[in-house]
C-alpha cells in the first residue's frame, strides 16, 4: 500500500539547541526520516498543525510550559491528538515517567540515551502507524472499484463543507447514477455489471483531479467532492464525464451499446446549508429531475423548474401510496398468518405425533437458515413456511394422523396429499405466494424421488429443502409409534446416510455442524407458540 513509501516526518521540541541538534545528526542517518526542530516549546501545536508530524519528541523541562503540559495540549485538540507523542528528558523520576505517560505520552525515554534504541523505538511506532494507515484506508474502501466508500464519505464531507462556508469559497456536489443498469445485470449477468461499474468509475475517476474526493455512494451511484468549485464549472466537468462515460466502448456485446449516466448538482452557495446532508439531498433532487428529463444529462440544483417540482411530487405521492399498500398488505398478512396459525396448532392437537411439530420445525429452519447466512427476509418467508406446513393436515382423517405405525399403501397415498391440501389453502390469498411454493415442495427429495411432483436438486426450491430437513430432523429426534426417539448423535449419523438422496448434502453439513455444538435440541423455548 502506499503509506508505506511515504518518506516520515519527526518533530522535536527542546529548548537546549545542543540536544536538537545530537538528535538531527541521530535521526538522520535513517534515510527515510525526515526531522523538524523547534526550541520553542510555545510554538509546539502550531509547528505539529502545519507539519503534521508522524512522531513528535518532547522534551520536559522547559521555561515557559513544561513538556506535560504541552502534551496535554497536543492531546486535546483535534488536530494534533492522534500524533504519538515521546519525552525524551533528564527527568528519570518515577513519578514524571507517571505524569508523562498521563498526559497522553506513547513513551517516555530517559536521557543519556542510546541511539541506537531511540531509533528502534521510533520504527516500532512508526510501522504502528503505517499499520493503521493500512487498516484505515482498508475501512474507507469500496472493494469493488477501489474508489473511496461511503464510511470515508461522511468523515470528510461535513468538514469541507463547514470549511467552505467559513471561508466564503463554493463547494459542489456531483452525484452521478448509471442509467437503467438493472438492465445490463438483467441481460449480461451480475459479473457485467460488475465491470462495467469498474471501468465507469475508472475512467470517470481519470478524468478528476487529484484533490478531487470520490467516492461510490450506493450501488452504481458515485459522488464526487470539487472543493473551491462553483456550481458552473462543477456542471462543464459533469459535462464532460458524461460525454466520457458515453463514449466507452463495451466489447461484451457486439451490437453497439452505449451506457449513459445521469448527473445531479448541487454547492454550497446554491443550497445555502451548514448540512451536508442538505447538499447531498439537493443534488439527489437534481439527479432525479435528470432522470424525469430523459437520463444522460446534467441537472444543476438551481435549474430545477416548477414543472420538474410537479413531477417529482407526483412521482412522491405514487411512491408514497405504493408503501402504504404494502405497509397493509404486511399488517394483514401478519392478522391472517395468526389465524391460520391457530388452525394449524388445533391440527396438531389431534396426533401426540404432531404436538408442536411446526413450532420445533420452524427452530430448526431458522437456526440452520441463519447458520447458512440466508437473508433474513427469506428466512422469515421460510419459517412462515414452516409454522404453516401442517395446515393441509385439516383434510386428513384420525386414522392416519393418529396412526403410531406404518401405513398402509392406501393411507400413505392420502397422507401424499397433504403438501397439495395445504397449497390449495394458502392459495386462496397471494399475500402467501411464496411460503405456498415452499409447502408444496416440502416433501420432493433431492434425489428426485419425492412428492408431489418428482423435483430433483436445485430444482426444489431452497426453502422447500430446508424445510423437509428439519421436518426430518424433528420425526427422527420425536420419534414414532413404531420407532424410538433418537439421540442427537444418531440423528447426525442418520442425516449424514440421507445427505444426497432425500436430503441436500449443504443443508446436511449445516445441520451436522450445528449439531455438533448442541444446538440443534428441541427445548421449551423452540416448544413454545
Ligand atoms: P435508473 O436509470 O432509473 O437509474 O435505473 P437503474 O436500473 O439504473 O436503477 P435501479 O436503482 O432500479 O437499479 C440499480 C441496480 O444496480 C439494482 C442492483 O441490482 C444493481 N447493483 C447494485 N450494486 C451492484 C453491484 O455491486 N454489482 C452489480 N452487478 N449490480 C449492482
Ligand atoms: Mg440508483
Ligand atoms: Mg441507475
Amino acid at each position: 500500500m502506499k503509506s508505506d513509501n511515504k518518506k516520515r516526518k519527526i518533530l522535536a521540541i527542546d529548548d537546549n539547541p545542543v540536544n536538537l541538534q545530537l538528535l538531527q545528526a541521530v535521526i538522520k542517518r535513517a534515510q527515510d526520516i525526515e526531522v523538524i526542530v523547534e526550541s520553542d516549546e510555545r510554538k509546539t501545536v502550531a509547528r505539529a498543525i502545519e507539519e503534521r508530524p508522524d512522531i513528535i519528541l518532547l522534551d520536559v523541562m522547559m521555561p515557559q510550559i513544561d513538556g506535560f503540559e504541552v502534551c496535554h495540549l497536543l492531546k486535546h485538540n483535534e488536530y494534533t491528538a492522534n500524533i504519538p507523542v515521546i519525552f525524551l528528558t533528564a527527568n528519570s523520576q518515577t513519578t514524571a515517567q507517571i505524569s508523562g505517560y498521563a498526559s497522553g505520552a506513547i513513551d517516555y525515554i530517559t536521557k543519556p540515551f542510546e541511539p541506537e534504541i531511540l531509533m528502534s523505538k521510533i520504527r516500532v511506532i512508526l510501522n504502528m502507524i503505517i499499520h493503521l494507515e493500512n487498516l484505515l484506508e482498508e475501512a474507507n474502501t469500496d472493494k469493488l472499484t477501489g474508489l473511496y466508500n461511503r464510511r470515508y464519505l461522511q468523515e470528510v464531507l461535513s468538514p469541507s463543507v463547514r470549511d467552505a462556508n467559513l471561508h466564503d469559497c463554493d463547494l459542489s456536489l456531483i452525484i452521478i447514477d448509471i442509467d437503467y443498469f438493472k438492465n445490463i445485470n438483467d441481460t449480461f449477468g451480475h459479473l457485467t455489471g460488475d465491470l462495467v461499474l469498474k471501468r465507469i468509475s475508472a475512467k470517470v475517476k481519470e478524468n478528476l483531479y487529484a484533490n478531487d474526493i470520490m467516492v461510490r455512494y450506493g450501488g452504481e451511484e458515485f459522488l464526487i467532492i470539487l472543493k473551491n468549485t462553483e456550481i458552473k464549472v462543477a456542471e462543464e466537468i459533469a459535462q464532460k464525464l458524461r460525454k466520457v462515460v458515453e463514449a466507452i466502448t463495451w466489447e461484451f456485446t457486439v451490437e453497439p451499446l452505449a451506457i449513459t449516466a445521469s448527473f445531479g448538482i448541487a454547492s454550497t452557495r446554491t443550497v445555502q446549508s451548514d448540512d451536508s446532508e442538505d447538499l447531498i439531498r439537493a443534488a439527489d433532487k437534481a439527479l432525479y429531475v435528470a432522470k424525469n428529463r430523459g437520463r444522460n444529462r446534467v441537472v444543476c440544483n438551481n435549474q430545477i423548474i416548477a414543472e420538474d417540482e410537479e413531477r417529482l411530487d407526483e412521482q412522491q405521492t405514487a411512491s408514497e401510496l405504493r408503501n402504504k399498500v404494502n405497509e397493509l398488505a404486511g399488517k394483514l398478512k401478519e392478522q391472517v398468518f395468526e389465524v391460520l396459525k391457530v388452525f394449524v396448532k388445533t391440527q396438531e392437537m389431534r396426533s401426540p405425533y404432531l404436538a408442536q411439530q411446526s413450532c420445533k420445525v420452524g427452530g430448526y429452519v431458522k437456526k440452520v437458515g441463519a447458520h447458512m447466512g440466508i437473508f433474513e427476509r427469506h428466512l422469515d418467508m421460510i419459517y412462515n413456511a414452516a409454522i404453516l406446513h401442517n395446515v393441509g393436515k385439516l383434510s386428513l382423517p384420525d386414522s392416519i394422523i393418529q396412526c403410531g405405525n406404518i401405513l398402509s399403501d392406501n393411507d400413505q397415498k392420502i397422507l401424499r396429499q397433504h403438501p397439495r391440501m395445504a397449497a390449495d389453502i394458502l392459495g386462496v390469498t397471494e399475500l402467501f405466494r411464496d411460503e405456498k411454493e415452499i409447502v408444496l415442495h416440502h416433501q420432493e427429495y433431492y434425489d428426485g424421488t419425492g412428492y408431489p411432483r418428482g423435483l430433483s436438486g436445485r430444482e426444489i426450491p431452497f426453502g422447500a429443502r430446508l424445510l423437509l430437513a428439519a421436518v426430518t430432523w424433528d420425526a427422527i429426534l420425536s420419534g414414532r409409534g413404531y420407532r424410538e426417539p433418537k439421540s442427537v448423535a444418531e440423528a447426525m449419523e442418520i442425516f449424514k446416510t440421507l445427505s444426497g438422496t432425500q436430503l441436500d448434502p449443504q443443508i446436511v453439513e449445516a445441520f451436522v455442524e450445528l449439531a455438533e455444538t448442541g444446538e440443534l435440541i428441541c427445548n421449551d423455548e423452540m416448544a413454545m407458540f
